[in-house]
C-alpha cells in the first residue's frame, strides 16, 4: 500500500491528450461522419471546460457555479433549458431538425470532500463545509470529465441540430455522491414532457485511457447502510465482571458478519460483500462503556439476496449480542437501486460503443462493487451505462488511484473518447429507434 502510494505521489500527469492515440473505428453512417466533421473545433473547448470544472469542484448539492456554466452554455447553443430540476439540477431539450424519438444522456456535477494531491495547474483549491468541518473538495470521482463531456455532445449535435432524428433530452445532475440527485430530477419531473425512451450515462473508471468497457445486465451493486448498535453494561475497565463490555461484543459482530459473504451466501451466483466502516464507542482506557455504534454498507446485485443477507446480519448482531447478555439493535436502509443494462439496449447499442472505443479498446468487464443512483433515471426507461478509461497508457492499471482517492487521476485523452461515444450513442439510437406515432 506504502509502496503505491509512493509510486502515485511521484506520477506527474501529462496534461494534454496524447496525440498519437490510435483512432477508433471508421464512422459508418452520414449521422456518425457528422458527428467526426464537429469534434475538432469542440474538443478544445471540453478539455477546457474540463480544466475549470477540476478547479472549482462544488460538494453535492450546492453544484451551483457548475450548473451556471451548463445552463450559459446550453443556451447560447439555443438548446432549451430548465433549470433547478431537483436542487441544482439542469435539463436541456434539444430538438432535432427531423421527426424522431427522445433519448436522454445524464452527466453528474458533484464533488467529493477531499483534499487533492494531484500536482495540476489547475488543481482544486476549493474548500467548504462538511458534516460540521471545513474540508478540501475535489472532483475525485471525476464528474467534471462526465459534466464536459456532455456539454461537448450538446455542443456538437447542435451543430448538426436539422440532420438529428427526434430529440436529445440533457440531465445534468447533482448530489450523486449518496444524497439522492438523480431521484430529486425525476420529482421535479426531468423525465416528463418529453419522456425519453432510451437513457445512457458514463463513469470515468481507472482502465486504459480511451477504452469503453461494460457488462451486459447488472453491472453496478445496490449499495445500502446498516447501523448496529450494541448495548452492554457500563462497568470498570479493570472489573469486566461486573458489567457486558459492547467492544468485544461488537468486536465479535464484526467477525460474524464476515462470514455472512464468505460462507452463507452464493457469491458465484453474484457477488456481495459487507463492511463495517465505522465503530464508536467509549472514551477512556479504563472505561467500558454502555453501548457501542457500528455502520456498514452492504452491496448486493440481487434484490432476494439483499433481503436474505438482512436477514443473517440481523439474527448473526442479535445472536452474538444475546450470547454475551448484551443486546444488538440493527437497523438496516432501503439503500439504492442495481445499475443494470438493458439486454436488449445494450445489445443494439454495442456496435456503436465497439465503433468509438478509443485507444485502449472495447472490454467486457465483470459486476462493479461500486454503486450510482444512474439506475433511478433508469428505473421505467431502459438505459445502458459505461465506463471510459481514464488511466495514461504509462501507468501500472494494478496500482493506480481509483476513484475517490486524492490522487485519482483522468488523463483528458478520454475526453475525445467520451464525447464521440455518447454522441453517437444518441443518433444511432434516433435514428435506429422506431418514431413513436
Ligand atoms: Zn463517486
Ligand atoms: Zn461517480
Amino acid at each position: 500500500m506504502r509502496r503505491a502510494l509512493l509510486a502515485a505521489l511521484a506520477f506527474s500527469p501529462a496534461l494534454v491528450a496524447p496525440a498519437a492515440l490510435p483512432a477508433q473505428q471508421p464512422a459508418t453512417s452520414e449521422l456518425a461522419r457528422l458527428i467526426e466533421t464537429k469534434l475538432p473545433a469542440v474538443m478544445p473547448k471540453v478539455v477546457a471546460w474540463r480544466r475549470d470544472i477540476h478547479e472549482h469542484p462544488e460538494l453535492s448539492g450546492q453544484e451551483v457555479r457548475t450548473a451556471k456554466l451548463v445552463t450559459d452554455h446550453l443556451r447560447a447553443l439555443g438548446i432549451e433549458v430548465q433549470e433547478k430540476m431537483g436542487m441544482t439540477g439542469v435539463v436541456g431539450v434539444l430538438k432535432g431538425g427531423k421527426p424522431g424519438p427522445v433519448v436522454a444522456l445524464r452527466a453528474d456535477m458533484d464533488g467529493l470532500p477531499v483534499t487533492e494531491l494531484v500536482d495540476l495547474p489547475f488543481k482544486s483549491k476549493a474548500k467548504a463545509q462538511w458534516q460540521g468541518q471545513e474540508v478540501g473538495v475535489m472532483h475525485a470521482c471525476g464528474h467534471d470529465n462526465h459534466v464536459a463531456i456532455l456539454m461537448g455532445v450538446a455542443e456538437v449535435l447542435a451543430g448538426m441540430k436539422a440532420q438529428v432524428p427526434g430529440t436529445v433530452k440533457f440531465l445534468f445532475q447533482p448530489a450523486e455522491e449518496g444524497l439522492g440527485g438523480a431521484q430529486a430530477m425525476v420529482d421535479a419531473g426531468a423525465l416528463a414532457a418529453p419522456t425519453p425512451s432510451a437513457v445512457f450515462g458514463l463513469h470515468v473508471w481507472p482502465t486504459r485511457v480511451g477504452s469503453i468497457g461494460i457488462r451486459v445486465g447488472p453491472q453496478m451493486a445496490a449499495a445500502g447502510n446498516f447501523t448496529i448498535i450494541v448495548k452492554g453494561k457500563q462497568t470498570h475497565g479493570s472489573q469486566p465482571w461486573s458489567g457486558v463490555d459492547p467492544i468485544v461484543v461488537a468486536s465479535q459482530i464484526v467477525l460474524g458478519l464476515q462470514t455472512i459473504a464468505s460462507r452463507q451466501v452464493n457469491v458465484a451466483y453474484l457477488p456481495t460483500v459487507l463492511t463495517v466502516g465505522q465503530i464508536a464507542g467509549g472514551n477512556r482506557s479504563n472505561i467500558i462503556p454502555d453501548s457501542v455504534v457500528m455502520v456498514g454498507t452492504l452491496r448486493t446485485f440481487d434484490d432476494a439476496m439483499r433481503k436474505d443477507i438482512a436477514a443473517r446480519i440481523t439474527r448473526t448482531a442479535e445472536q452474538i449480542a444475546a450470547s454475551a447478555g448484551a443486546t444488538a439493535l440493527v437497523r438496516i436502509d432501503r439503500g439504492g437501486l442495481v445499475q443494470a443494462n438493458d439486454t436488449s439496449l445494450t445489445e443494439r447499442m454495442l456496435p456503436t460503443l465497439k465503433r468509438t472505443a478509443g485507444y485502449g479498446g472495447f472490454q467486457t468487464i465483470g459486476p462493479i462493487m461500486g454503486s450510482e443512483d444512474f439506475p433511478v433515471f433508469a428505473r421505467e426507461i431502459p438505459s445502458v451505462f459505461f465506463f471510459l478509461g481514464v488511466t495514461p497508457k504509462d501507468k501500472d492499471l494494478a496500482t493506480v488511484a481509483v476513484n475517490h482517492s486524492p490522487l485519482f487521476f483522468a488523463d483528458e485523452g478520454a475526453l475525445e473518447t467520451g464525447v464521440r461515444a455518447m454522441a453517437n450513442l444518441a443518433t444511432d439510437y434516433l435514428s435506429g429507434a422506431k418514431p413513436k406515432p
